[in-house]
């Protein structure tokens, strides 16, 4: 594996970590209760996922 010779400055660093950037989270709408939620999870609101209840909540019981 090739090392760097010489430390690179912490400018030189900062640089080529301004392409580094916190993407947003991948937001859907919930087919079931038209919420908006995140993509491949189950839904905060209604529980559903993939078209079935995964949480059971003690309200809709
Ligand atoms: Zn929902």
């Amino acid at each position: 594996m090739p090392n760097p010779k010489r430390r690179h400055s912490k400018s030189r660093g900062a640089k080529r970590r301004t392409h580094y950037k916190a993407s947003l989270p991948a937001l859907g709408e919930c087919p079931n209760c038209h919420e908006q939620k995140l993509m491949h999870r189950a839904c905060p609101n209604c529980g559903y996922y993939n078209g079935r209840a995964i949480i059971i909540s003690k309200e809709t019981k």
